[in-house]
C-alpha cells in the first residue's frame, strides 16, 4: 500500500460523508472494493454508515491500520492459494472474509448476528455490537 498513514488522514479529514462510501470511492483511493471495505470497517470497529465527520483522529488511525492489516492478509492468502492446489482462487478468497456475505452468521469477535443490507445490488455487512452506529 503506497499511501502513508499521514497522507491517509490528510485525505480523509476534509470528507464528511458515510465512511464506507468514502473509502470505496475510487477517487479517494483506488483498490478498496465493496467486500474489503466491509472487512476493514469491521476490523476497525466502525459502522459502514457512520459519518466521517463524527470520527476523531484515533478512529482514523485505527481505520488506516485495519486497512493495512486486511489488505496485507488478503495478499498473503491469495499468493498461497495461487501456489497451492485444491480450492479455486475465488472460493478461497471468499472463505477468508470474516463478515462480508455472512449475514445471519455469528460475528467472529463477539458472536452477535452479522447484519446485511443490500443497496443498489451491493451488500453491506457489519456487526452492530462491534460497530455501533452513533450519529
Ligand atoms: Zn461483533
Amino acid at each position: 500500500m503506497a499511501i502513508s498513514e499521514e497522507e491517509f488522514l490528510a485525505r480523509l479529514k476534509p470528507r464528511r460523508g458515510q465512511i464506507k462510501a468514502t473509502i470505496t470511492n475510487q477517487e479517494f483511493m483506488a483498490g478498496i472494493g465493496n467486500a474489503y471495505s466491509d472487512e476493514i470497517l469491521w476490523a476497525a470497529g466502525l459502522h459502514p454508515h457512520r459519518r466521517r465527520a463524527t470520527m476523531d483522529e484515533d478512529d482514523l488511525r485505527r481505520l488506516y491500520r485495519s486497512m493495512r492489516a486486511v489488505l496485507e492478509e488478503s495478499i498473503t492468502i491469495v499468493d498461497a492459494t495461487v501456489q497451492g492446489e485444491g480450492l479455486g482462487k475465488k472460493e478461497e478468497w471468499r472463505q477468508h472474509l470474516k463478515v462480508h456475505r455472512r449475514a445471519g452468521e455469528p460475528c467472529p469477535k463477539c458472536g452477535s448476528e452479522i447484519r446485511g443490507q443490500v443497496r443498489s445490488g451491493s451488500e453491506t455487512n457489519y456487526c452492530l455490537t462491534c460497530q455501533p452506529l452513533f450519529e
